[in-house]
C-alpha cells in the first residue's frame, strides 16, 4: 500500500477543482487528494483544442459561486475557462494535491475495513495502489479516448482529412480548403463562424435535422455597468441570480408553452437570415429543450452563412467518395476535410471497474440519492452537473451536500455511509433527464439512473436542488451509518 488517503477526489476538470475547495472550506477536518489521468488540469476545456472552443453557458452561471467570473464576455473560450480553473488552483492551493499522470483503473470497496482500495496507473504504466475512506467521482460523463464515431458508408475511400473534434491535429491547415462539418450541436456551430473566420475556403455544416439555435449578444453590458458601481463580487452574485432566473423561466416556458417558445426561437433566427438561407435548415421538428439549446455569440454562425462562406445542408449520407461525401438526395459535397462533429461516447466514472467486496457494480443498475450518493454503494458520490443549465452549478450544491454529508459523519464518529435504495424506485431513464438528444439515449447502459420519487428523482433544477440539498436531513431511514468496528445493519444489495 503506497498511500493512504481520507477523501479521494477522481478527475481535476471542473467538478474535481471546485469540490476540493469546498472540501477546504467546509471540512478542515478532512485531508483530500485529487487524481488525474491527464497531464494538466481541466478535463474538456483541456482535451478539447478545435478551433473557437468556447463554453455554450454564460459564465456568471459557469464560474464557481465561491469566485467571480471577472469579464464581461457572456461566453468564454476554452483557454480562458483554463486560465480561470488556474486561478482558483493557485487561490486555494491545490497544486500540491492534484497528482497529474495518475489514471485510477478499478476501486474495489472492503466492507470489513470500510476502505476503498484504489488501483492506478501512472503514465509510465506504473500501478500502485492507495486506499480512501470516501471516493468522490468528478470524471465527467464521457469517454477521454473516443468520441462518438459512428461508421459512415466507404468512410475509407476518402482521400482528404476525417477528423473528430475529440483529436484535433495540432496546426491542422485548413486555409483555403473545402471542410465539411457532419452535425448541428454545439462543436459544429462553434466550429463553422470558426474556421470560416481562420481562411477555409468554404465550410459547410450537414445535418440530419436541424436543432434550435438563439443568438445572444457576447457582452454582458449590464454587468460591465454594475462592476463600475458595485463590488466584483456583489455585482457577479447579481448577474448570476439574474442569469439563473431568467434561464429557469425560459426553461419552465418552454416546457409549459412549447408553441410561443418555438414562435419566438424561430422568428430570431429569420432576424438573423435576413432571408438569406432556407429557414428549413433552421425549423426543428422537436420542442424547444427537448433536446439543448444551443447558443452562438452575436449571431456568429448566422453571419457566417449570410455571407455565403458558409452553408447548411440538411440532407442524409449515403457514402463517403474518394473526394467528399455523396448525400442521399443525390447531391456532392466536395471535401478535402471532413469533421465529424457526431459527439461524445457517454462513460461514468471514467471507466473505472468498481466493486465491493469483489462484486463488480454497474453504475447504470444504480440511483442517485440526492444526485450526489451512488445507491447501495458506501462512502461514494459522484458529481454529474446540469445539462439543461450551467453544470457548475449543480458542482457547487453537490460538493456542499457532500461537506454537510462528511461533517455529520465525523460529529457522530460515524466511518460509513450507505444510501440504501430501493430497486421498485429505480426507473427507465436516467439522471441526465429525458432530453431525446442521441448521446443521452445512448448513456441508458452506462449512466445511473432516475429514481421516481425523491430523495431519487433527479429533478435538474437548481432552484429546487439549492434548497433541498441545504437543508435535507440525514436521519430519513435512507441513509444508513455505522462505525469502523460496527457491522452494517444491511448489507448492500447490489443487482448486478
Ligand atoms: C465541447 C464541450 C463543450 C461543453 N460546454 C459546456 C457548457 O458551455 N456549459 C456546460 O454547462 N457544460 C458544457 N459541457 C459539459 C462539460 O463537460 C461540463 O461543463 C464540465 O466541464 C464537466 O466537468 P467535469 O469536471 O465534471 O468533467 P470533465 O471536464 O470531463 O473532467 C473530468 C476529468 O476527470 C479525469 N478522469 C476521467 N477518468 C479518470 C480516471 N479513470 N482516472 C483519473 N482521472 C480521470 C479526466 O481526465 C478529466 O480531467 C461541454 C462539454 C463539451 C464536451
Amino acid at each position: 500500500m503506497e498511500k493512504q488517503v481520507d477523501v479521494l477526489i477522481i478527475g481535476a476538470g471542473i467538478s474535481g477543482i471546485g469540490s476540493a475547495v469546498h472540501i477546504s472550506k467546509n471540512c478542515p477536518q478532512r485531508s483530500f487528494e485529487i487524481l488525474e489521468r491527464r497531464e494538466s488540469f481541466g478535463g474538456t476545456w483541456d482535451l478539447f483544442r478545435y478551433p473557437g472552443i468556447r463554453s455554450d453557458s454564460d459564465m456568471s452561471t459557469f464560474g464557481f459561486n465561491f469566485k467571480p467570473w471577472a469579464k464581461e464576455k457572456v461566453l468564454a473560450s476554452g483557454p480562458e475557462i483554463k486560465g480561470y480553473l488556474s486561478e482558483v488552483i493557485n487561490e486555494f492551493k491545490l497544486k500540491e494535491k492534484i497528482h497529474f499522470g495518475h489514471r485510477v483503473l478499478s476501486a474495489n470497496y472492503d466492507s470489513t475495513k470500510k476502505k476503498w482500495l484504489v488501483e492506478i496507473e501512472d503514465n509510465n504504466k506504473k500501478k500502485q495502489t492507495w486506499s480512501a475512506n470516501f471516493v468522490l467521482g468528478c470524471t465527467g460523463y464521457y469517454n477521454y479516448d473516443q468520441g462518438y464515431a459512428p461508421k459512415f458508408p466507404h468512410q475509407e475511400d476518402f482521400k482528404g482529412q476525417l477528423i473528430h473534434p475529440q483529436h484535433w491535429p495540432e496546426n491542422l491547415d485548413y486555409k483555403g480548403k473545402k471542410v465539411v462539418i457532419i452535425g448541428s450541436g454545439a462543436t459544429a456551430i462553434t466550429l463553422v463562424p470558426s474556421m470560416v473566420k481562420g481562411g477555409a475556403g468554404h465550410v459547410t455544416m450537414l445535418q440530419r435535422s436541424p436543432s434550435y439555435i438563439a443568438s445572444i449578444p457576447s457582452i454582458d453590458f449590464i454587468y460591465e455597468k454594475t462592476r463600475k458601481f458595485m463590488s466584483e463580487e456583489t455585482a457577479y452574485k447579481f448577474t448570476r441570480a439574474r442569469n439563473i432566473g431568467m434561464q429557469r423561466a425560459i426553461y419552465a416556458l418552454a416546457q409549459k408553452h412549447p408553441k410561443t417558445v418555438r414562435r419566438l426561437l424561430l422568428k430570431g433566427i429569420e432576424l438573423q437570415l435576413k432571408g438569406k438561407v432556407d429557414m428549413k435548415h433552421f425549423t426543428p421538428t422537436y420542442n424547444p429543450w427537448d433536446q439543448r439549446l444551443c447558443v452562438v455569440p452575436d449571431g456568429d454562425l448566422f453571419k457566417a452563412l449570410r455571407e455565403g462562406n458558409a452553408s447548411v445542408e440538411t440532407d442524409q449520407i449515403e457514402k463517403f467518395t474518394a473526394n467528399g461525401v455523396q448525400l442521399k438526395s443525390g447531391k456532392h459535397l466536395d471535401a478535402d476535410i471532413v469533421i465529424s462533429a457526431t459527439g461524445l461516447e457517454i462513460q461514468i466514472l471514467g471507466g473505472v471497474k468498481g466493486s465491493i467486496d469483489g462484486k463488480p457494480m454497474n453504475t447504470s443498475h444504480h440511483m442517485l440519492y440526492q444526485g450526489v450518493m451512488v445507491s447501495d454503494v458506501p462512502n461514494m458520490a459522484m458529481i454529474i452537473g446540469y445539462i439543461n443549465a450551467s453544470w457548475t452549478l449543480k458542482v457547487d450544491v453537490a460538493a456542499d451536500y457532500i461537506c454537510r454529508l462528511l461533517n455529520h459523519m465525523d460529529k457522530n464518529g460515524f466511518d460509513e455511509v450507505i444510501a440504501l435504495g430501493n430497486q421498485a424506485d429505480l426507473m427507465e431513464d436516467t439522471v441526465m433527464g429525458s432530453l431525446s438528444s442521441g448521446y443521452i439515449a445512448r448513456a441508458a447502459d452506462v449512466m445511473p439512473k432516475q429514481g421516481r420519487r425523491a430523495p431519487w428523482k433527479v429533478t435538474n433544477n437548481y432552484l429546487a436542488d439549492r434548497k433541498e440539498l441545504k437543508n435535507a436531513k440525514f436521519n430519513d431511514g435512507i441513509l444508513q451509518f455505522s462505525k469502523r468496528d460496527e457491522q452494517a445493519d444491511r448489507k448492500p444489495k447490489l443487482v448486478s
